[in-house]
């Protein structure tokens, strides 16, 4: 048993590592595939070994199709989802420039605070969590702070909504506006379609939909984009060549997240700078080939199905969903806690002891308010769904909330009954 604190219990400092199963049906990170966690035992490439930068190469062909596009650049960044994030903001953000950030969740002032430490002069749009914005309000947003680079989530796990972007990336195109998109939720469980829709700039991590650990971050990068980036290039003493040119643009203020330098690195000049992080570019890899192998539109559709009998089986447990229901992610579902529970964190608890099912709660205005059930990835699948709607049928009734036997399940049946036939 492990204990809360942070003085590990002392017997057990040489134990081996066993920890007990779970079922990860929060918003991520979620189970991981067994085929990526077998490719990531593979033993150790040097960097510069062929076979490595061979890899390289593939993984940067795989997610060019995972996210639909012909961008040259499209690579990996070692680092969670966040190292993505701020690679891309960093390195595109010059000091001064005014960055649009619509928020609509938690993300968003994520967003916020990293293109602000970018030194971005930055505007804010906000809706109620729960809520999208439509086109219109963007388009007027841009036309009235003239940013020169809108930054946005795609879904928002926090609220759970996803912001439809088919139109939104057309507008900043029209406008002469940059794009910067934050799909790590959403990708491999989603549509993102960064040429279809315009995209600059897009980044995601592997611990949601994709089904692989946190650790390493996708980016794309049009050639808009790329040309911004490369206008900041400034290479490290001890590497760069003698003849080596800086740049105009101001240099940029990370050197770990500096794209311009990493962009080198996966080029054929493979210029060093860290050294990539061998398990997860092997994970990367098995995720994008997983997910390919199914079909991109095979898996959003048992995405789709998925969270519909879920969201059937809740409820008809008599629970009611979250936000606006024309703008759900489909891999994560939002869930009001009901009244007649007083401590939301023990039926969490008891879902996780009594059964080894992991649900989360939300952040800010919704923490303690709703209950985020994640079917994301290889998580995504009927008897997950079954098994979490039975474990909480059983947990909610413990803590005071009646709900009908067999009413989740029955429902949720009835889902993929219809779909089958
Ligand atoms: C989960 C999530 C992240 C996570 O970032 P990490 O650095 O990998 O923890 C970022 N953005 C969104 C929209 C997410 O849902």
């Amino acid at each position: 048993m492990m204990s809360d604190h942070s003085n590990p219990d002392e017997t057990q400092i040489f134990g081996p590592l066993d920890p007990e199963p779970r079922l990860l049906m929060g918003p991520g990170p979620v189970d991981v595939y067994p085929q990526v966690l077998r490719a990531m035992s593979n033993s150790m490439l040097g960097q510069f070994d062929p076979q490595f930068t061979e890899y390289m190469n593939q993984v940067m062909v795989l997610y060019r199709q995972v996210y639909r596009t012909e961008n040259r650049w499209t690579f990996l960044v070692n680092g969670t989802a966040r190292a993505g994030i701020e690679a891309c903001l960093t390195s595109l953000i010059s000091p001064g420039d005014r960055v649009l950030v619509p928020v609509f969740g938690r993300f968003g002032h994520l967003l916020t605070e990293i293109a602000r430490r970018s030194g971005g002069e930055v505007v804010n749009i906000e809706t109620q969590w729960g809520n999208v914005f439509t086109p219109d309000q963007l388009a007027d947003a841009i036309r009235e702070h003239q940013p020169k680079i809108v930054a946005l989530v795609h879904g928002d796990t926090s609220t759970t909504m996803a912001q439809p972007l088919d139109e939104i990336g057309p507008i900043c195109r029209e406008a002469g506006v940059l794009i910067y998109v934050d799909a790590t939720a959403t990708l491999g469980g989603m549509r993102v379609d960064t040429d279809a829709w315009c995209l600059d700039a897009v980044s995601a991590g592997l611990q949601k939909c994709m089904s692989g650990p946190p650790g390493t971050s996708p980016v794309t990068l049009s050639d808009r984009a790329a040309q911004q980036v490369q206008g900041r290039k400034h290479v490290e003493a001890g590497i760069r060549s003698a003849d080596a040119d800086d740049a105009d643009g101001v240099v940029i203020q990370s050197n770990y997240l500096d794209l311009a330098m990493l962009m080198d690195y996966w080029s054929p000049l493979r210029l060093n700078h860290h050294t990539e992080s061998t398990p997860m570019l092997y994970g990367a890899r098995e995720c994008a080939r997983v997910v390919l192998q199914e079909g991109l539109e095979a898996g959003f559709r048992r995405h789709r199905l998925t969270s519909r009998a879920l969201r059937a089986g809740l409820t008809a447990m008599g629970l009611e969903l979250f936000g606006d229901s024309a703008h759900r992610m489909d891999n994560v579902t939002g869930v009001h806690v009901p009244s007649a529970i007083d401590e939301e964190g023990a039926v969490r608890a008891a879902l996780l002891e009594d059964f080894g099912i992991e649900i989360g709660t939300s952040f800010g205005p919704l923490q303690g308010k709703i209950w985020r059930i994640g079917t994301m990835g290889y998580v995504c699948r009927k008897a997950n769904v079954l098994r979490c709607l039975s474990a909480m049928e059983g947990v909610l009734r413990r803590h005071g909330f009646g709900t009908t036997s067999g009413a989740g399940i029955d429902a949720a049946y009835r889902v993929y009954d219809d779909a089958a036939t």
